[in-house]
């Protein structure tokens, strides 16, 4: 099989990059071996605040709505951290007392929304906060079994009955002016969020649970589904193996599932992720790239990967593949001239492209004005 770009990586980096080439008529294939970092994605896109036009029509092209205001937004365990661009589902206030009194509303049995430290998080900033249970009959099929009671499973019965939470809502409204809610809210219809917030007359702010994350898994689909409609080969569940290469040029790729039917390519991505995707892996001693064992910048003193402060940024996090400024990553110290890395398995080795999804998009963008720039 060949592509004009073949992508290791179904993630936020893979999938902007894998959507931009399509676009431009490129013929692409994207090999996801798994889960990626949107199924816990806050909704928020660190380091970035005014998104470039392109990714913004990306975005509305694939039905995702965004937002940015200077300001702050309310963190699942009752904190406040900086704005940052958003999804439409993210408040963010101009300053953490956002609200004189807030009615906290969570579901009978639903355990991954932390609704007593978000309490203590707004009486910090003096808000009064109550906590209020929502026993709902629909979802009395979901409580016979704690391990169905999670987001997903929550937000496509929420889908569905979302006026009746209102109607319930608002009988337990007294004289608050915000109703802070999970975020389980729209996962298959979009447009529920924005209609709780018209229906309902406070402010409504939408809170993260725990994993999987809603608006995450939403993002997902809608730019898998575009990548898709613009004519692009999306091989879920596949792994990529190994690489041909000779002379610092890839030919192709070997999955696990096409075997000897190699994925050939004159260009290739690599968006496989940090740790968390396995894009990289750590043994007792080492780091390494798993696919090709491309070069590393590590620490050979595992004691100084951690910083023992659980909170502090961990040192590991600074690791990531050698890249000249192109994003070709190097193997055995030669640059491959027809690969580009992008995306969180560079770790934080490019500052100048920010953190986090910040990074993953700008570097997707970078890599692909390369690919589009060469004749
Ligand atoms: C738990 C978690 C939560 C985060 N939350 C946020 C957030 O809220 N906001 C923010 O700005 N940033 C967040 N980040 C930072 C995150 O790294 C970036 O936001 C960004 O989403 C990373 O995208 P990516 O495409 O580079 O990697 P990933 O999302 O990790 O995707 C990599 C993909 O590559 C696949 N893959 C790996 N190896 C192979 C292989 N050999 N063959 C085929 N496929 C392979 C993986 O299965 C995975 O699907 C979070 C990171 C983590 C780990």
């Amino acid at each position: 099989m060949k592509f004009d770009t073949v992508i290791t990586g179904g993630g936020l980096a893979g999938l902007i990059a894998g959507i931009s080439l399509q676009k431009e008529g490129r013929s692409t294939a994207i090999v996801s071996s798994g889960q990626n970092a949107l199924h816990f994605f806050s909704g928020t896109f660190e380091s970035m605040n005014e998104a470039p036009a392109r990714l913004l029509e990306i975005f509305s092209e694939a039905g995702i709505r965004v937002h940015y205001a200077d300001g702050v937004r309310l963190m699942p365990m009752g904190t406040f951290k900086e704005s940052a661009l958003s999804l439409e589902d993210i408040s963010l206030f101009e300053k953490p007392a956002f609200a004189k009194k807030a009615l906290i509303v969570n579901f009978m049995g639903y355990h991954d929304f932390f609704s007593s430290f978000i309490a203590d998080g707004l009486k910090k900033q003096g808000i009064e906060a109550r906590i209020r249970l929502l026993r709902l009959p629909e979802m009395e099929h979901l409580r016979q079994s704690p391990s169905e009671m999670r987001s997903v499973q929550i937000a496509r019965t929420m889908d569905r009955i979302w006026e009746k939470v209102v109607q319930e809502i608002r009988l337990l409204l007294k004289d608050d002016d915000a109703v802070i809610l999970p975020q389980v809210f729209g996962l298959q219809d979009i447009s529920v969020p924005g209609r709780i917030r018209e229906a309902l007359p406070a402010k409504v702010v939408f809170t993260g649970t725990l994993p999987p994350s809603v608006p995450g898994l939403r993002t997902q689909m809608q730019l898998r589904r575009r990548y898709e409609t613009l004519g692009g080969t999306f091989l879920m569940g596949d792994e990529v193996k190994s690489a041909h290469l000779h002379e610092g040029v890839v030919h192709s790729l070997v999955t696990q599932n096409l075997g000897s039917h190699y994925l050939e390519a004159d260009n290739f991505i690599l968006a496989s992720g940090s740790f968390f995707s396995k894009g990289l892996i750590s043994t007792p001693d080492s780091v390494f790239e798993p696919i090709i064992g491309l070069d590393v910048k590590s620490s050979e003193d595992r004691n100084s990967w951690y910083d023992p402060d659980f909170s502090a940024d961990q040192p590991y996090m600074d690791f990531g593949l050698v890249t000249d400024g192109e994003l070709h990553p190097f193997k055995d110290g030669e640059a491959l001239k027809n690969m580009y890395a992008i995306g969180s398995v560079l770790g934080n080795t490019r500052p100048e492209l920010g953190t986090g999804a910040g990074a993953a998009i700008r570097s997707a963008f970078k890599a692909v004005d390369s690919i589009l720039s060469k004749a």
